[in-house]
């Protein structure tokens, strides 16, 4: 038997062993339309099989967690088009953002987190580039660019801890705050169904009423409207002086002051199972004594100990698994 279930992140209690931070509130790449439920890692866990690679799924390389340039839909992974055959699971097209430095981002409280222009290029989502990459190459590690103000996993666990609440520590989502300007500047057309707004757009005439405004199955504490209206106020004062002393934006040169304002659901994915079930080089499942469970062998998201994006791990750990398993095969 060969698992190739996919991974494991949509499974909220799974993927919160990796991280109780992460909670209900981060969609996962995929949702709605497909599931990674943990369902091949609880049926071979069931009969012994360890884990691996755990560390993989948190660590600083590769966006395993993306912000990506829709706003004002749950599913934000594309700007979705009304005609394509899911669009009613995700309800909203989002809108499109082009420069992040149209908006400011605020966590649950209302309060920002981050240079939101790190989201644009040359940085855009990926963190930790290696610029030259040689394969092989011994100097990679030293071409490495760490940069944590990338919008990564560690940008949205400085949200997720500015904003953790008890009993359950979760941080809620993140809210993208602009003006009209903002709308106009765009083009954004902001009524459905380029917005949902069933708890992931709202609008308000005043910031303070804004901040209430904001209801939605994933925020814990209600923002409130002191905290939004300062947080916007001590922005503005960053455009006119051109400097972000709180986070470094480079020169932000929009304020948001012209009503109505905004709140526009962005919170990040979740988009990679890093970590998963633990394999030999044969693609065999291993259980907690390190022996080989007879039978079983397992690829792609499901399988721990390679940590690596993609297509590329899967097929080719798929071709693996297969290869021994069909030369396991006893011969008629
Ligand atoms: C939106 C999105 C964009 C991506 N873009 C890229 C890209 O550009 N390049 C790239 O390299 N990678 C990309 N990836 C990642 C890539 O798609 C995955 O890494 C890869 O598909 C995982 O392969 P897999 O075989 O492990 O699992 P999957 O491809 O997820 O296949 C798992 C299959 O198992 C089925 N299944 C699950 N549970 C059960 C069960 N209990 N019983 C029976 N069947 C079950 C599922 O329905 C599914 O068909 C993207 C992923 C997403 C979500």
């Amino acid at each position: 038997m060969i698992l190739a279930t996919g991974g494991s992140t949509s499974n909220v209690h799974f993927r919160r062993m990796f991280d109780p931070r992460l909670t209900e509130v981060y969609q996962v790449g995929g949702e709605p339309y497909t599931f990674q439920d943990a369902s091949g890692e609880l049926a071979a866990m069931a009969i012994g099989a360890s884990l691996w690679g755990l560390g993989n799924q948190m660590l600083e390389n590769g966006a395993t967690i993306r912000a990506h340039r829709a706003i004002g839909t749950r599913y934000n992974y594309f700007v979705w088009d009304v005609h394509c055959p899911i669009f009613p699971l995700v309800r909203a097209t989002g809108l499109a953002v082009k420069h992040w430095q149209d908006l400011i981002l605020v966590n649950q409280l209302g309060q920002r987190f981050y240079d939101e222009s790190k989201g644009d290029p040359p940085h855009g989502n990926v963190s930790n580039d290696i610029e030259p990459y040689t394969p092989g190459d011994y100097r990679n590690s030293a071409n490495i660019t760490y940069d944590p103000t990338h919008y990564n996993y560690f940008n949205a666990a400085m949200a997720m801890n500015a904003a953790s609440q008890p009993p359950d520590y979760t941080a809620g989502p993140i809210w993208a705050i602009f003006d009209a300007e903002t709308v106009a500047r765009n083009q954004w057309r902001v009524t459905p169904p380029h917005v949902d707004p069933d708890s992931y757009f709202f609008s308000a005439h005043t910031l303070a009423a804004l901040a209430v405004t904001i209801t939605n199955p994933y925020q814990a504490i209600s923002m409130d409207g002191a905290t939004l209206e300062a947080t916007v106020a001590r922005y503005n004062a960053f455009v006119d002086a051109g400097t972000d002393v709180d986070f470094g934006k480079p020169m932000p040169p929009y304020k948001i002051q012209t009503p109505p304002f905004y709140a526009a659901w962005a919170t990040p994915n979740v988009h990679d199972t890093r970590a998963g079930l633990r394999i030999n080089a044969q693609g065999q499942v291993m259980d907690m004594q390190g022996q080989v469970i007879p039978g079983l062998y397992c690829g792609g998201e499901s399988a721990g100990g390679f940590n690596q994006h993609g297509l590329g791990r899967c097929t080719t750990q798929g071709y693996i698994a297969g290869k021994h398993a069909a030369a396991e095969r006893p011969t008629a």
